[in-house]
């Protein structure tokens, strides 16, 4: 069907050819990107022509034009930079290159072309689409092509893909390739926090990001950094250099022994003057006597090996890019695929373009405001959770005493990445409302030996990057004694409660909120933030940690792949966490370009054996020299009791015709990942402010009162709820409520939004699949 809606405007019997290059600054993710095009492309009946070196390979044409087979692309996900080439090139800003590039492209018969790059390269597509009629006639009136040959190309399709690591294009949230450029600052800002404690150093650090503040904020919200310089929004003093002496300067008095500055490379004052990075360094060095050092990251920041996130990224929208190819009419205008909140979007690319321009215009005359508008909405929520949770003594931020409130705060279930970063915001954004945060050491648990104590500002200084749980973490849950449990709470008088777990955290909000029937204790506002490697808690599209455990799987599966491939026609079937839910499975199985992800939401049969069996049978028979012969299966650990994940690696071996060896590999606790992802860490920030938030909504009709404590003061279902990420924002949805997406038997909510994308893992790395399962 969408092959024919793609011939609809081409003369039958004519094949749809798909061009793709990528142009402009390299980023990481666009191999997974072309690798996502070719294959998709082949699989739905086109073909797909690889255009090396940018523009530059359009222009000279020759053998940097070359049509890909499914095999071309093999290895590609898991490397950074673009292996068919970038280039700047000249020639094609003038209409005598783009001549010659829409001659290449008819002599190839590629009648569309998908461009991976940044503002500069979709501006040029769209040249190309805007004049090719004309370039056409000209071509035809030199004699370079007859009106026969000219006839079926009289449309060409354009589709852009944003491959940028600066994350500076409007109509889109994320950029391919910005999450891993934020992953690579975040490893150096880290890496340098632990020599400048030690030597209770000042460093300014230089992060890229000429119009653009994105890096810049994101890594000082991931790294905790004590000030951040970006060009949508510059000091709003003159004597701004004061105003960052006393914040930093407060800083240290609480007891800080290093401090971080991130400054974005087109930083600038209020009146466009640049705020250079040895600038700040004299000020530090002269003003606070700090020794004080300059680190310009530079090329680092284009990443290398792409994370997760951007490998998925870019298969996704790969994917669209080809259906949106399908798609065109002549008269649809060429479209941009982006990301908004978790769904995969699709807009005109001159439209945004021309938002992004405007964004640079608005910094121009001096109009901030706009150019934070112009931004996707999050940015400002961004910028404001960081000044809100970093910048100690925001005095305009203070309640007045009667609607200060002691928040509990309490982590249960396994550790997962995100839960100290989440703590950290939580405690600091109380603090400045004039809240006390309490910390409850151990879960409930501690909280029954009175493990209890009140948070300072400096007590969660580090916690941004920091794993695990540093308040310490368990899966017991309220009813092991919920009397006692309603009695610590009236002793420390908590007015709300935080919770930040996994499944039994959800769980155990709805054992308080039943007993609230019992213990007036219990009748204050209290929320759930999710936190599990797992992703299965109802409400939201992901828990923090989630996204941390993805990337520690992917590093560990890139490696046993270049084991598998070293070893040649060797397969490894990896065990992963996940419970009862695929998530893991199916998330890292994409980013890997695994066989198979088998989960406990399909399940494992004979058949689905058979099949693989099958399929590598005759893979491993093609590849006759052997060459990357490594391949992968993800399994659950909770797929099936029979087939285990040393029954399956045993039935591969024997019934593999001796074309192929096997091995297993489980993860286990090396899952729960390191140092939480820059991902885990944004969420975190963002969400624990929420909550806070959230608690403060349902104290305030007390606001003309102090509030009495113990009394009932809520009891509405509304006050018990679950944050999450969902559909376009962040929403709180009351934890009854959510009962019936819930899968309490297994542990996990049914609504699964990424359940379509196991067939995905499979159409990339299994073309031709279906024949062989016949
Ligand atoms: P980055 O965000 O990494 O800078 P970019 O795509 O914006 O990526 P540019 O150098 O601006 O990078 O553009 C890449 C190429 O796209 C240019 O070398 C040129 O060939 C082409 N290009 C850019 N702008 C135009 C334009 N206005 N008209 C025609 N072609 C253009």
């Amino acid at each position: 069907e969408i092959i024919e809606s793609g011939l609809k405007i081409l003369p039958q019997g004519t094949k749809m050819r798909i061009g793709v290059l990528t142009s402009g600054g390299d980023s990481p993710g666009m191999n997974a990107a072309v690798r996502s095009i070719v294959r998709v492309a082949i699989s739905r009946g086109c073909e797909a022509y690889a255009i090396f070196e940018g523009y530059k390979g359009l222009v000279n044409g020759g053998d940097m034009i070359k049509k890909f087979e499914w095999g071309d692309v093999r290895g590609y996900l898991a490397i950074g930079g673009t292996l068919i080439g970038t280039a700047r090139c000249a020639a094609f800003r003038e209409r005598k290159g783009r001549l010659s590039s829409a001659y290449n492209l008819i002599k190839n018969k590629i009648n569309s072309l998908i461009v991976c790059g940044g503002d500069g390269s979709l501006t040029g597509a769209n040249a190309l689409r805007e004049e090719w009629p004309g370039l056409l006639s000209e071509l035809i009136e030199e004699g370079r092509i007859t009106a026969e040959e000219a006839e079926p190309y009289k449309h060409l399709i354009i589709v852009g893909l944003v491959g940028s690591i600066d994350n500076d294009m409007s109509s889109t949230d994320i950029t391919i390739g910005a999450t891993t450029s934020l992953h690579r600052i975040c490893e150096a800002v880290d890496s340098i926090s632990s020599t400048a404690l030690s030597h209770s150093r000042a460093f300014v650090i230089e992060v890229m990001g000429r119009h653009c503040g994105w890096l810049a904020l994101m890594a000082a919200v991931s790294c905790g950094a004590d000030f951040v310089f970006i060009p949508e929004r510059p000091p709003t003093r003159d004597d701004w250099e004061s105003d960052i002496c006393e914040v930093l300067e407060r800083h240290r008095r609480l007891g800080k022994r290093k401090t971080i500055v991130i400054v974005a490379e087109g930083a600038i004052d209020k009146n466009l003057k640049p705020i250079k990075s040895e600038y700040i360094k004299e000020l530090l060095t002269n003003r606070m006597g700090l020794d004080t050092r300059v680190t310009t990251l530079g090329h680092t920041q284009r990443g290398g090996r792409p994370c997760t996130f951007d490998r998925n990224l870019a298969t996704i929208q790969g994917v669209e890019a080809v259906e949106a190819v399908l798609r065109s009419t002549p008269d649809t205008p060429s479209p941009l695929i982006g990301v908004r909140q978790n769904k995969i979007t699709c807009d005109p690319l001159m439209l945004a373009v021309e938002k992004t321009n405007k964004i640079a215009e608005a910094i121009a005359q001096k109009n901030f405001r706009l150019a934070m508008d112009l931004r996707d909405p999050e940015f400002t929520e961004d910028y404001q959770a960081y000044v809100t949770t970093t910048i100690v003594d925001n005095q305009l931020l203070v309640l007045p005493e009667q609607q200060r409130i002691r928040i509990g705060i309490c982590h249960i279930g396994a550790p997962a990445g995100g839960m100290n970063p989440a703590t950290r915001a939580a405690v600091r954004y109380a603090l400045n409302r004039g809240h006390t945060p309490i910390a409850i050491y151990n879960g409930f648990a501690g909280l029954l030996q009175d493990n209890v104590r009140e948070l300072s500002w400096f007590d969660v200084d580090g916690w941004a990057s920091k794993g695990g749980s540093e308040l310490g973490t368990n899966r017991i849950e309220p009813n092991i004694d919920i009397g006692m449990v309603a009695y610590q709470f009236q002793k420390h008088k908590i007015h709300g409660l935080l919770l930040i777990g996994g499944f039994e955290a959800y769980t155990s909000l709805l054992r308080l909120n039943e007993a609230r029937k019992q213990y007036p204790a219990f009748c204050i506002p209290m929320i759930c933030l999710p936190a599990t490697i797992s992703n299965n808690v109802p409400g939201t599209d992901f828990s923090l940690g989630s996204d941390t455990s993805l990337n520690a799987i992917v590093d560990s599966c890139d490696a046993i792949k270049q084991s598998a491939s070293a070893s040649r026609r060797r397969v490894f079937v990896v065990e992963v966490h996940g419970g009862q839910c695929g998530y893991l499975a199916v998330m890292s199985g994409l980013a890997v370009g695994a066989t198979s992800a088998y989960i406990p939401e399909d399940g494992i049969s004979l058949k689905t054996l058979q099949a693989d069996v099958n399929h590598l049978i005759r893979r491993f028979g093609e590849d006759k020299k052997g060459s990357s012969s490594g391949r992968l299966i993800l399994r659950n650990e909770c797929v099936s009791k029979t087939y285990t994940t040393d029954v399956i690696a045993s039935i591969f071996k024997s019934e593999s015709c001796g074309l192929f060896d096997s091995r297993t590999s489980i993860l286990g606790h090396v899952q729960q990942g390191g140092s939480p992802s820059p991902t885990d860490r944004i969420r975190a920030t963002k969400l624990a402010v929420k909550c806070v938030k959230f608690l403060e909504e349902f104290t305030s009709p007390f606001e003309s009162e102090k509030i009495v404590y113990p009394s009932i003061y809520t009891n509405v279902k509304e006050s018990v709820a679950v944050i999450g990420i969902g559909g376009a924002q962040v929403k709180y949805t009351p934890a009854v409520d959510l009962l019936a997406e819930t899968d309490i038997e297994n542990r996990k909510s049914r609504k699964a939004w990424w359940i379509h994308l196991k067939g995905l893992v499979e159409l990339l790395s299994k073309w031709g699949y279906a024949d062989v399962q016949t």
